[in-house]
């Protein structure tokens, strides 16, 4: 029997649905998200798009800001500063990958945490601590989102996270313990990925290595989150876990794309409407 495709097109398009209201609701208020992207990078020019597209549906004024590829982290961290500065501006984001002498930890701790819509402030990170933070880190709020979706009883449950960084892997850790379910997070220095993975009621993989986890390695009937994004040699993009095999043994599976990726763009909308005072 193959898994429940977990759709994440359509879960966040019905966020969307749910943050248009919250942005009517919001009236004459300024809901204004200023992306900053040094250079131009063809692949982050296709994701800015989708940002652009989906903050357009929702009622999102997203404004593109190119710096120069020379700009260098003193300028970038100054332009950072002016938009903290200005109240008209409710959210601030950074797209990657940085320049190579760019530090991303200091960038993102230069953006205000009340507008850094990407979580990923010190402040807002530390917050996922104590339960429900304001403006949790993006992508680790969509893998969530999209295992609650499932309605599986998450309290003592196994729960296995391959990857540990700190953007991705230990918030995911973090929020999943928040359900009561049992948390093992792998990583390089684990000795046997496959005797973790094999129990896993959910598991959820965050490494950006194709093919990383075969069907082989799942517990049948598991929740299998596949965040990983990678190209593979024929162009393609493909996640960490090989679909065609995971699909025969889990009892649900996020395809990539049109998994995670669609609910963390839902989810960094949220957060921008949550930074300019919206109730969601
Ligand atoms: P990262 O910073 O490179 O972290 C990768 C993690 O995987 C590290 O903790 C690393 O451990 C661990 N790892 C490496 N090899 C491993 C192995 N063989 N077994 C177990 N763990 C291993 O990457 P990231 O920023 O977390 O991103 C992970 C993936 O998610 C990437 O493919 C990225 O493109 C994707 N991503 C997806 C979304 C989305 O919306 N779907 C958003 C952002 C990123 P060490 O640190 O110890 O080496």
């Amino acid at each position: 029997m193959s898994a429940q495709i977990l759709d994440g097109k359509l879960l966040a398009q019905q966020m969307r649905q749910r943050l248009r209201q919250a942005r009517d609701q919001l009236g004459q208020r300024p809901v204004h998200l200023v992306s900053i992207e040094i250079g131009q990078n063809p692949a982050a020019a296709v994701y800015v798009r989708n940002q652009q597209r989906a903050a357009a549906e929702v009622g999102i004024a997203m404004e593109v800001r190119n710096l120069a590829i020379g700009t260098t982290q003193a300028q970038l961290v100054t332009a950072i500063g002016e938009l903290n500065a200005r109240p008209e501006v409710t959210g601030i984001l950074v797209q990657r990958p940085l320049p190579p002498g760019i530090d991303p930890r200091t960038v993102q701790t230069a953006i205000l945490p009340t507008k850094d819509v990407e979580g990923m402030h010190p402040e807002n990170m530390g917050a996922i601590l104590y339960r429900e933070p304001a403006l949790p880190p993006c992508t680790a709020a969509a893998a969530q989102h999209l295992i609650v979706a499932t309605g599986i009883d998450l309290r003592g449950a196994e729960t296995v996270v391959v990857g540990h960084s700190e953007i991705i892997g230990k918030p995911i850790a973090i929020l999943l313990l928040h359900h009561l379910s049992t948390v093992t997070v792998c990583h390089v220095g684990t000795r046997k990925l496959i005797d973790h993975t094999r129990r896993a009621d959910i598991l959820v993989v965050a490494v950006g290595k194709a093919g990383l986890v075969h069907g082989d390695m799942i517990k049948p009937g598991a929740c299998v989150i596949d965040v990983g994004i990678n190209q593979a040699a024929d162009g393609r993009i493909v996640g960490d876990v090989d679909f065609a095999s995971a699909n025969e043994v889990a009892g649900f599976l996020t395809p990539v794309p049109g998994g995670v990726g669609p609910v963390t763009v839902a989810m960094l909308l949220r957060n921008t409407l949550r930074a300019a005072g919206a109730a969601i």
